[in-house]
């Protein structure tokens, strides 16, 4: 909309032009002396740091990127008496909050390091990731000036560790530009880049009573932060199951009206129809399935062509997967790197293996022999989502054709899975385009590009279903969920 209230002046980050040497050897040049340090994380109000565990590198293995401390109950207790809503207001905490933005852009060295070296992230995900992470602070600054309601209370935020970076500063972000405290539990493998986020907040100015840092697992510091009738909303990203285990803890025991802002599964397809650039169909493909290693809940996980371009289809992408580099995430010429744990890479290899012995496997290419990694591999699929039961988090495509009448048949069957988070459409039929947005409940619909990567401030990012509960983050109507509705006392 033209509303300012919804558009108010902001711009999104500057990326780095990799393709230039200049600035490609400035990059790594910045991430250099971090490639060998060790990292930190630790409860905000941690005094005692001796019993930490190693945060291993999923690329290899002897790279102990640091050490993390998980949060003891008492801990947990110490930061509930601690925690105090942020009372700073407009315009101060605008100015706090990009002052964070830009001290993010200005360490982006220690960034990519460990975001490469905890997350596995390749050197263009490390960009997006901070680049989002910015854009969320600037974003969600500018909006909660332009519209300042009551805050909620405590939130408590629990992030993923396939964004450990961007997500994590969504989620707190959004609580904090509308003044709640915040209690955050990062991704149980990926708490050191949470650290650095954190310690980038303080420093900038947020009051450490309004954002603490509790690293643990989710079976203690997650049960415990989401079950704590002192948390007056949880903001959480991750699986649907764990979302449903979250909803029921806020139903027993938190306040009737605690927000519960969730963004969960997907199990995301493409149509690609007989009119569409195959050029382009196929290099969006790949990036949708296997960029990340697929490991978005936003990847493209089937996808479903027109059978008359079938043949050539499978040509090409047979020729385009080839292409791809997999190894090291750190190196520039990497493609795809590893899977984040030995749990993810086992139970992903497992399916494969399974669709392997039922004669599926279309195409796999070879893995690197070290670290958790998973070769990308194509997967005949003839019942397309019909026949994928569950969400496979990794780089596996499955692969099903549809002929011309079926085509509604194939939307019926995108519904009928009770996801609802992305959704790629190749076609130059603009009535096509118009069948598939009214027919499908989808967050997110994509025509004639990739399905992944949502840009803040202009693709809104968000599920319906089984996808998460809304609003999107990145969008004009997230923050109404972190605030109380200001309405005049008499029609309260
Ligand atoms: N926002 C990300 C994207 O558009 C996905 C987030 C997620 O995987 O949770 O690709």
């Amino acid at each position: 909309t033209g509303d300012a209230l919804f558009q108010p002046e902001r711009r999104n980050s500057a990326g780095i032009d990799f393709d230039y040497p200049p600035d490609l050897a400035k990059t790594l040049a910045a991430r250099a002396p971090f490639m060998k340090s060790s990292f930190t994380a630790a409860p905000t109000n941690a005094t005692d740091l001796t019993t930490g565990e190693d945060v291993q590198n999923p690329n290899d293995f002897s790279d102990i990127v640091g050490t993390v401390h998980h949060a003891s109950p008492e801990q947990i207790e110490d930061a509930f008496a601690q925690a105090k809503p942020w009372e700073a207001l407009h315009p101060e905490r605008i100015l706090v909050l990009n002052r964070a933005a830009d001290l993010f852009e200005e360490e982006f060295g220690q960034v990519f390091a460990i975001l490469a070296r905890e997350a596995g992230k390749t050197l263009p995900d490390c960009l997006a990731e901070l680049r989002e992470a910015v854009d969320f602070i600037r974003y969600y600054a500018v909006q909660a000036q332009a519209s300042p309601q009551p805050a909620v209370g405590i939130f408590a935020c629990v992030s993923p560790w396939n964004f450990p970076l961007a997500i994590f500063t969504g989620q707190i972000v959004a609580a904090l530009s509308t003044g709640n405290a915040v209690l955050a539990k990062p991704a149980e493998s990926t708490p050191l880049i949470a650290a650095l986020a954190v310690s980038l907040f303080h420093k900038a100015g947020v009051p450490k009573t309004a954002l603490q840092l509790l690293p643990g697992t989710g079976a203690t510091v997650g049960q415990a932060l989401t079950s704590d009738p002192r948390v007056d909303g949880v903001c959480f990203t991750g699986s649907t199951g764990t979302a449903h285990r979250i909803r029921k803890n806020i139903a027993n025991n938190l306040s009737t009206g605690a927000p519960l802002v969730a963004e969960t599964g997907g199990i995301n397809a493409m149509i690609v129809d007989s009119t569409a650039l195959m050029e382009q169909a196929v290099s969006d493909v790949i990036a949708s399935a296997f960029q990340s290693a697929g490991q978005r809940c936003s990847a493209l996980r089937c996808v479903y062509v027109q059978s008359d371009v079938a043949q050539e289809f499978e040509t090409m992408i047979a020729g385009a997967m080839d292409l791809l580099n997999i190894g090291d995430p750190a190196d520039i010429s990497t493609d795809i790197g590893p899977v984040i744990s030995e749990v993810a890479r086992k139970s992903i290899q497992d399916y494969i293996d399974e669709a392997r012995t039922n004669g599926r496997v279309m195409k796999e290419l070879a893995r690197p022999e070290n670290g958790h990694f998973v070769g990308p591999t194509l997967l005949k699929t003839p019942g397309g989502l019909k026949d994928m039961p569950r969400e496979v988090f990794g780089p596996v495509l499955h692969y099903t054709t549809f002929n011309s009448e079926d085509f509604e048949r194939v939307l019926a069957d995108v519904n009928a899975s009770g996801y609802g988070l992305t959704f790629g459409l190749h076609s130059r039929i603009d009535a096509r385009v118009e069948v598939v947005k009214a027919t499908l409940n989808v967050g997110n619909l994509y025509v004639n590009r990739n399905q992944i990567g949502a840009i803040v401030g202009s693709q809104p990012f968000g599920g319906e279903g089984l996808s998460g509960t809304g609003p999107k983050a990145g969008g004009p109507y997230y923050l109404a969920r972190f605030t109380r509705p200001n309405a005049p006392d008499d029609q309260e």
